[in-house]
C-alpha cells in the first residue's frame, strides 16, 4: 500500500512541493500555520488538517517545510507537533533548512517514541519547488532513506543520500556559500558592466552559457537587470541560512571569509528594511557602495 503522506508548511517552497506529491498521485493531507494557505491545494484534492498532530494520526510519512530551527521544533515536538500524533514507526522528513545540531536533537527526541527521521533538505528554488526539479540532500538511515525516495522522486530531480543525520543540513550549508558567493560575483559582474556602458542583456546571453554560467545568473541575473525583486527565497532567510553557516564554522573551526562579508552586505538591507526582498538584491548593497544602479538608463 502507498504510504499517506502529510505535508506541514505551505509557503514559497511547501505549496510547490506539495503540489507535486498530490500531482504525483499520493494521497495527501496538509497544514498550515496560516490556514488560508493550504485553500488551494485542498481544492486540488488535498485533505486538510487542522494541526500537525492531526496530521500525523493520519499519514506515515510526513514532509515539513518550514523556516527555522525552533520553528521545525514548534511543529513536530510542540504542543500540537508531530509527536503527539504520529505512530511508531512514521517517517518525519523535514526539508527546511535547519542547524545540523537542532536535526540530530529532533532526530533523537522523535526516535524515543519511534518515529523515524531523515533531514532532506533542498536546493533549486521556488522554480524547483514548482516543477519538480529539486536538489535534495538527504542526511539518515539508508532503509528510511530508501522508503522515502518515491516521495522525495515525485519533488525533485537529484536526490543524493550524503550520510547520517544532521549531514543532509551540513551539505546544505556547503550549497548556500556557494549560493551567495555566486550572488556577489554576478552584482559585481552587472555593476561593473553597467559602469562601463555595454547592453546588460547582450552580456547576460554571451556569458551565460560558458564557464562563468551558474544558478544564481541563469535565474536573478536577468531578475536585477529589470530590478525585480520580488523574492524566490528572502533576504531574512538568507540571512538566517548564513547565520547557520557561520556558527557551524565555529564548531569546526573553518575560516569563512566571503561568507561573513556577505552576511554584513546582507544586514547593511535588512537595517534598510530590505528583508523580505529577494536574495538577489545583494546588488543594492554593492550599488550603494559604487554609486552605480544596475539597469538605469
Ligand atoms: P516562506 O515562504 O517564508 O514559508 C515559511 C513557511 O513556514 C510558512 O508556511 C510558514 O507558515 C511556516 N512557518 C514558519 N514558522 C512557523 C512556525 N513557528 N510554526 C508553523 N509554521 C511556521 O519560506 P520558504 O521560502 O518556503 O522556505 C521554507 C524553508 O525552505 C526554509 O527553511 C528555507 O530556508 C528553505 N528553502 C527555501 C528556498 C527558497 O528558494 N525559497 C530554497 C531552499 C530551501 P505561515 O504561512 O503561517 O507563515
Amino acid at each position: 500500500m502507498t504510504d499517506r503522506v502529510g505535508f506541514l508548511g505551505l509557503g514559497i517552497m511547501g505549496r510547490g512541493m506539495a503540489s507535486n506529491l498530490l500531482r504525483a498521485g499520493f494521497d495527501l493531507t496538509v497544514w498550515n500555520r496560516t490556514a488560508a494557505r493550504a485553500d488551494e491545494l485542498v481544492a486540488a484534492g488535498a485533505r486538510r488538517a487542522d494541526s500537525p498532530a492531526e496530521l500525523a494520526a493520519a499519514c506515515e510519512v510526513i514532509c515539513c517545510c518550514v523556516s527555522d530551527t525552533p520553528d521545525v521544533r514548534e511543529v513536530l515536538l510542540g504542543e500540537r507537533g508531530v509527536i503527539h500524533g504520529a505512530a511508531p514507526g512514521t517517517l518525519v522528513i523535514d526539508m527546511s533548512t535547519i542547524s545540523p545540531q537542532g536535526a540530530r536533537e529532533i532526530a533523537a527526541a522523535l526516535a524515543e517514541r519511534g518515529v523515524r527521521f531523515l533531514d532532506a533538505p533542498v536546493s533549486g528554488g521556488s522554480e524547483g519547488a514548482a516543477k519538480g526539479t529539486l536538489t535534495i540532500m538527504v542526511g539518515g538511515d539508508a532503509d528510511d532513506v530508501a522508503r522515502a525516495t518515491p516521495v522525495l522522486q515525485a519533488m525533485g530531480k537529484t536526490i543524493t543520500h550524503v550520510g547520517g543525520t544532521g549531514d543532509g543540513q551540513t551539505v546544505k550549508l556547503v550549497n548556500q556559500i556557494l549560493v551567495v558567493g555566486n550572488m556577489l560575483a554576478v552584482a559585481e559582474a552587472l555593476i561593473f558592466a553597467q559602469a562601463s556602458g555595454v547592453d546588460l542583456e547582450k552580456t547576460l546571453h554571451a556569458v551565460v552559457g560558458g564557464a562563468a554560467g551558474s544558478w544564481m545568473l541563469s535565474n536573478r541575473g536577468p531578475q536585477v537587470i529589470r530590478r525585480d525583486w520580488r523574492p524566490g527565497f528572502t533576504i531574512d532567510l538568507q540571512q538566517k541560512d548564513l547565520r547557520l553557516v557561520l556558527e557551524a564554522a565555529e564548531q569546526v573551526g573553518a575560516p569563512m571569509i566571503a561568507t561573513a562579508m556577505i552576511s554584513q552586505l546582507y544586514r547593511t538591507l535588512q537595517s534598510a528594511g530590505l528583508g523580505a526582498e529577494g536574495n538577489h538584491a545583494l546588488v543594492k548593497a554593492l550599488e550603494r557602495l559604487a554609486g552605480i544602479e544596475v539597469g538605469a538608463a
